[in-house]
Order: C-alpha cells, then sequence, then structure tokens
C-alpha cells in the first residue's frame, strides 16, 4: 500500500482521515511487510488486528491465513474493509469496549496512540494467550514501555509488558511512511509470550491500578480496601517485601506473587 494508492481510496471513497481516532495511514511497502513479517504468522493462525484502518496490514495479512479478525472503531473505515476484503472479519466496535470475541495466536496493530495505554492493557488482560503481539507507538512511548522499578514511567503498562513476555525494539518509523503524517516519530516494537503471562486476566490488571492508585503512598495503604490488613501483613511476609514498600519498588514478579499470595491462587 504506497502513498498513491492511500490517497486514491480515500479520494474515490469520500473518507477523510478522523484525527479524532488517530488516523495515520502506513503507506511505505518496505515497513509495512517487515511488520508482517515480524508476526510470524503460520499456518491457521488466528490473528486479531486493531484498528485496520484502509487495510495497510489487514490485505497482506489476510494471506497469510484465513483466520483474520479485525476491530475498527470508525463505520466508514469499517464498512470500505468488509466490501472490499473477503478473507477477514471486520468487527465495527470500540476495541476498548468489546467484549468476548475468542482467542487468538498473534496479535498486531498500528495503535491509534490516543488510546494505546488502554488497548495494551485490554491486550494483555483479555488476549493474554496470544504467543506474539506486534506493535507500532509513538517513539517516545516506549520508555513507558520499556522501564523498570523506580522511574518516574514504571507502572502497570510496563508490569503488563513484562510480565507478559520478552520484549524486542525492533525499529524506528518516520512520519514521512503515513498519510497524513503525524508530528512525531514511531516504533515498532514486538512480544512474545513466556510463561509469566499465566497470571494476566483483568482481576490482575484492576490489581495493578490499585497498588499505583496513588504512587507517592505505602504500597499497604493503597491495598487497604482490597484485603483484610491480615491478609495483606502476611502475603508481605511470604513475597518478601518490606512492610513501608511503595509499588514503583517492586519487581513485575513481585506483583504477580503478591497478588496470587492475597487470591490464594
Ligand atoms: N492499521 C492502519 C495502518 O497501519 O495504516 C491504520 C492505523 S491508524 C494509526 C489507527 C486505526 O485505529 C484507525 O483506523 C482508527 O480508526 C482505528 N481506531 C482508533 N481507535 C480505535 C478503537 N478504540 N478501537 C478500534 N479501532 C480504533
Amino acid at each position: 500500500m504506497n502513498r498513491e494508492k492511500i490517497k486514491d481510496i480515500m479520494q474515490s471513497q469520500g473518507i477523510l482521515p478522523q484525527v479524532r481516532f488517530g488516523q495515520n495511514f502506513l503507506c511505505d511497502d518496505k515497513i509495512i511487510t517487515s511488520i508482517v513479517d515480524l508476526c510470524e504468522v503460520s499456518g491457521n493462525d488466528r490473528v486479531l488486528e486493531i484498528g485496520p484502518g484502509l487495510g495497510s496490514l489487514t490485505y497482506p495479512l489476510s494471506e497469510l491465513t484465513g483466520n483474520l479478525t479485525c476491530v475498527e472503531i470508525d463505520h466508514g473505515l469499517a464498512e470500505y474493509l468488509s466490501a472490499n476484503i473477503s478473507n477477514a472479519k471486520i468487527i465495527d466496535s470500540d476495541f476498548t469496549k468489546i467484549g468476548d470475541i475468542g482467542d487468538f495466536d498473534v496479535v498486531v496493530s498500528n495503535i491509534p496512540y490516543y488510546v494505546m495505554t488502554d488497548i495494551m492493557k485490554k491486550l494483555f488482560s483479555d488476549f493474554s494467550n496470544a504467543r506474539k503481539m506486534v506493535f507500532m507507538v509513538e517513539y517516545e512511548a516506549v520508555a513507558r514501555i520499556d522501564c523498570g522499578p523506580e522511574t518516574k514511567q514504571y507502572g502497570p503498562l510496563s508490569i503488563l509488558c513484562s510480565l507478559y513476555g520478552s520484549y524486542r525494539y525492533e525499529f524506528k518509523v518516520p512520519h514521512t511512511a503515513f498519510v497524513p503524517q503525524p508530528r512525531t516519530t514511531s516504533a515498532v516494537i514486538s512480544f512474545s509470550r513466556e510463561d509469566t503471562a499465566d497470571i494476566l486476566c483483568p482481576e490482575f490488571v484492576k490489581f495493578l491500578n490499585t497498588c499505583f492508585s496513588m504512587r507517592r503512598k505505602m504500597l499497604k495503604k493503597n491495598l487497604a480496601a482490597a484485603a483484610s490488613s491480615e491478609v495483606i501483613d502476611a502475603a508481605f511476609k511470604t513475597v518478601g517485601i518490606k512492610d513501608n514498600a511503595r509499588a514503583e519498588e517492586l519487581e513485575p514478579e513481585e506483583f504477580s506473587r503478591l497478588y496470587s499470595e492475597i487470591n490464594n491462587k
């Protein structure tokens, strides 16, 4: 999908990019091929794409599997894709509000940046069985994803990313690779699932949000409403967390163990 093709589709279909939905369409064939290759789709893998837009990634993915599902918030784009891609299921919906749509082996998204955190949190809670996830994100957001304890950016999102599995920064994408061009540079990143992802579920995400609800407070204070003080004291002792620890001091695995202890899992 190159610049001319994207412009052609927009003109012939009367489509104007919606800023409120973060619509910047990828128009560089080399980058598109690299992203699709990173997905390592094989056989009849069940693939989920969030925000297919005009189909830059969707068309090549639909040639690799007959099990491609795409979720698109923009009715006009969802309608256009349904009419033009025969080999994919297009769900016309806001992904952050979607219910059960099944399980997937591979997840890919050129993520609309305005809603990146919500989309990734939902993926790592509801779709964490996938073996591979490949994302395009705003370059500046990489620091929020790939960071450890005691840093300003450390929080629920980076902990979920770390527990899901191994992370790789793949490559930078210049703003010239899109129509219309965003102001910022982008980056492609990927994750491969590991067993530490077994803990990931909506309740665990809620637990993390509670742990970080007041960053500067002691973790025990934040958790006060989540369980009795006896249960919390015992769990801190078993995991080896000091009484006055703040959430930002704990390693991702310590959150995993603390959650299991508190919830008897
Ligand atoms: N995948 C296409 C590409 O690479 O050219 C489009 C990427 S564009 C950055 C983001 C896409 O996500 C747009 O098509 C936008 O309408 C869609 N989108 C935005 N918010 C969404 C949401 N909450 N749920 C589903 N799709 C969403």
